[in-house]
């Protein structure tokens, strides 16, 4: 029996049950469902929130990193077969949008402890067909932005993020979504910002790529039966806008509490068998700020371990199993030598995380991790 779930999204939704239902009914009776106000609301309170100029709703974040890519394609910064040089480890939705691009992702080894881009190992994939950084802020943690930066501009890259997990995440007070030319976002309801449905974002400071992007999300079109481009039809409609706005407002209370639960996995567990997560969050050179979108453990024993907590009643989930080149999709990759990436798949566990679990269920999944041990 399952005593502490991995997310229980029942129970993040109920603590603002009539806030949500009492949105959802002025949407209802505003008789305007897509493209709307309550789109306009959310666009301007997100930017604000990121501190950017400009925030793109669109349907979700797959189609954030999509549209963006494209709209980077009609602007004539980008033509099939430029590379983009992604962290091996990701979720797979940040390669599918590249190749749905027709552009070559070039997968980089990831630095092991931070589980995001190494520098080093971004500049000795550099080719003179390298056209874009994608940086991904894994588990909710910047990647090294300042030195990813440093790069592109020394390389004249383009530089998108995938913030996915990473809603509030910063470096020195500067935001996901804030550092590089255009940042998606994602607001599937496990994010730490999420609709009830599907939607996503994108945030930018560049005026003529907000102007592309929301033709393209929209038919290609800025005025009705006018199309500039073959667009598509990948908008955030009112009712899940209306959500994030309520939403938006707790995200960074939800997010101390994530910060809170934490630092007691890290105080608490001591276990040989386990390796925890390194937060750079001590860095007082560059001050971090992890949002905690997953705790993510290694150990050489994951299956032990998994059947050690499930069996205490502990749900535990894997982010990810199989790594993007290892997909079947993929196969023209599977022969890629990576070996810190297929370490890191083999070993990662995620721990109960979320703005609803309690301290006490947290000492009780330390508790758990602590008496692990391994069978003859
Ligand atoms: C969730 C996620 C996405 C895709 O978002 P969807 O809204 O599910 O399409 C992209 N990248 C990362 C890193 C993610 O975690």
């Amino acid at each position: 029996m399952t005593t502490i779930p991995f997310l229980d999204l029942a129970s993040v939704n109920r603590t603002l049950r009539s806030e949500l239902i009492e949105a959802t009914t002025r949407v209802i009776d505003s008789g305007w469902y897509i493209g709307g106000q309550e789109l306009e609301k959310f666009e301007a309170d997100f930017a604000s929130y990121c501190e950017v100029k400009h925030c793109i709703g669109v349907a979700n974040g797959l189609d954030a990193l999509i549209l963006t890519l494209r709209a980077w394609k009609e602007l004539g910064k980008l033509k099939d077969g430029d590379e983009v040089i992604v962290p091996a480890n990701t979720y797979i939705a940040s390669v599918l949008a590249i190749t749905e691009n027709n552009l070559t992702p070039v997968f980089v080894e990831p630095d092991s402890k931070t589980f995001n881009l190494c520098p080093e190992n971004v500049r000795a994939s550099l080719t003179d067909k390298t056209r874009v950084l994608m940086c991904v802020h894994l588990y909710g943690q910047l990647a090294d932005m300042p030195n990813l930066m440093t790069i592109a501009k020394e390389h004249d890259l383009l530089v998108l993020e995938d913030s996915a997990q990473s809603h509030g995440a910063s470096i020195d007070g500067k935001r996901a979504g804030n550092w590089g030319d255009a940042s998606g976002f994602s607001f599937y309801p496990g994010k730490n910002l999420g609709a009830l449905g599907d939607a996503g974002a994108i945030t930018t400071n560049d005026s003529e790529l907000n102007n592309t992007l929301r033709a393209i999300r929209n038919y290609g079109s800025h005025e009705k039966y006018k199309s500039l481009y073959q667009g598509v039809n990948s908008r955030l409609d009112e009712i899940q806008a209306a959500m994030l706005s309520v939403k938006l407002k707790y995200l960074d209370q939800t997010v101390a509490h994530r910060r809170e639960i934490a630092s007691i996995y890290t105080k608490g567990i001591d276990n040989n068998f386990i390796v925890l997560p390194v937060s750079k969050d001590s860095d007082v050179i560059n001050m971090h700020q992890h949002v905690w979108h997953l705790y993510v453990v290694r150990t050489e024993h994951r299956e032990q371990l998994q059947a050690h907590l499930s069996k205490l009643g502990i749900q535990t989930l894997i982010h990810y199993p199989i790594p993007p080149h290892k997909q079947q999709a993929y196969s023209q990759f599977s022969t890629l030598d990576l070996p810190i990436t297929e370490q890191i798949h083999n070993e990662v566990l995620s721990l109960p995380m979320g703005p609803t679990l309690s301290l006490e269920q947290a000492e009780e999944v330390v508790r758990a991790c602590n008496s692990f041990k391994l069978a003859n």
